[in-house]
């Protein structure tokens, strides 16, 4: 039952929801003494945070030889406290400590031949809703209102739509572009599906700008606001949620419960995004969605990764009462689908249940091996 192995595994992939750029995480992979495996994923996502991230989870892989796998929350504060001069509260450490968590989560759950989600205490819901989660892609809006569309036709409740990515969509720089593009998604949609729109990190809106658009938007039915002033301005937040009534979102750039808990005390911010791969794994998760179910806020998590994170979510999102909905890319590239042999999914629009033992997914190897950034 003890930890035997710990190793990091920095890959790249093609993700077909963002232009088949390449994106990059650490996979972790620890073994116990009997020979058992545990999966888990920092999302790093850029090769140079991914090899920082592999270096750090190969030292503090050391300092978990040989504890016991069963003891998740005793390891994570031991991660915590032997990172806190080059961690303290946030950075890599945080990712690496996430990939670790995930992992060690994963194996217990294979140990004790129990689901993740049981582990967690079982689903606090019997069903959660999935919406696509997708970046604008084309010159035409007409031509996006029809793909995305054709996601939510197949049971999908809605689409998070990112604006300013890479691509001909141009979106989040024009108003009267923007409110088209609202218009017509919500038009070809139909009724009953929300629609969020995610601002990128190309997109700078000053506050008037925020406030004209969230106005616009919140006449149009628009369900949320993504980082409309990124991640860091309260103030502006403060005026943002004075002059308009849309739900704000933010919060996928924290990188722990504390930082959830800061942002929730702000009074601007509605549905928290949590990146399990970022925010301390599934110990990380837990303890900032359960900061947002006592402050009455939505939690969401930042669903954008590999199958591993997708398993690691649809877990959390279960077993979370702050959570209500999860984020599925609605076409999937080779580190959603190929990676393992149980891909995350829904039918008719509601994710499917995990299956045990761990995360319900075995992972398939040798696309590891052909995907590694260090040969
Ligand atoms: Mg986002």
């Amino acid at each position: 039952m003890k930890v035997a192995s710990v190793e990091a595994l920095p890959v790249s992939y093609k993700e077909p929801t963002d232009h088949n750029r390449y994106r990059s995480v650490c996979l972790v992979k620890i073994t116990d003494t009997d020979g058992r495996v545990g999966w888990g994923e920092s999302c790093s996502y850029f090769p140079e945070a991914t090899f920082a991230t592999a270096k750090i989870v190969e030292g503090l892989g050391q300092i978990i030889i040989g504890q016991n796998a069963l003891h998740t929350e005793a390891i994570w504060y031991k991660l915590k406290e032997h990172s806190w001069w080059y961690g303290t509260g946030s950075g890599i450490a945080s990712i690496a400590i996430s990939g670790i968590d995930i992992a060690l989560w994963d194996l217990k759950g294979k140990q004790l031949s129990v689901s993740v989600l049981d582990l967690l205490g079982g689903p606090v819901r019997d069903t959660l809703p999935a919406i696509a989660s997708l970046h604008g892609t084309h010159a035409s809006i007409d031509k996006m209102a029809e793909d995305i569309a054709s996601h939510t036709a197949t049971g999908l409740h809605g689409a998070k739509v990112g604006f300013g990515k890479a691509g001909n969509a141009y979106l989040g720089f024009e108003e009267a572009r923007d409110l088209e593009f609202v218009e017509k998604v919500k038009a070809a949609m139909g009724p009953g599906k929300d629609l969020m729109v995610d601002l990128g990190v190309k997109n700078f809106w000053d506050v008037p700008t925020a406030v004209r658009r969230a106005r616009a938007f919140e006449e149009r039915g628009v369900a949320w606001l993504e980082e409309p002033l990124g991640n860091d301005d309260p103030e502006g937040y403060l005026a943002l949620r004075a002059a308009s009534g849309i739900r704000i979102a933010y919060g996928e750039r924290e990188w722990n419960a504390i930082g959830v808990q800061r942002i929730i005390k702000t009074g601007t911010v509605d549905v928290i995004g949590l990146d399990p791969g970022r925010v301390e794994g599934i110990t990380g998760f837990r303890k900032a969605a359960e900061i947002c179910a006592l402050n009455r806020r939505q939690a969401n998590a930042h669903n954008f990764s590999t199958a591993i994170v997708g398993a690691a979510s649809q877990a959390l999102s279960f077993a979370s009462p702050a959570c209500y909905i999860l984020e599925l890319q609605p076409v999937y590239g080779e580190a959603q689908k190929d990676l393992v042999d149980r891909p995350v999914w829904h039918t008719e629009g509601f994710v499917n249940l995990p299956n045990g033992p761990g995360l319900g997914i075995e992972i398939n190897e040798d696309l590891v091996q052909s995907a590694r950034m260090d040969g």
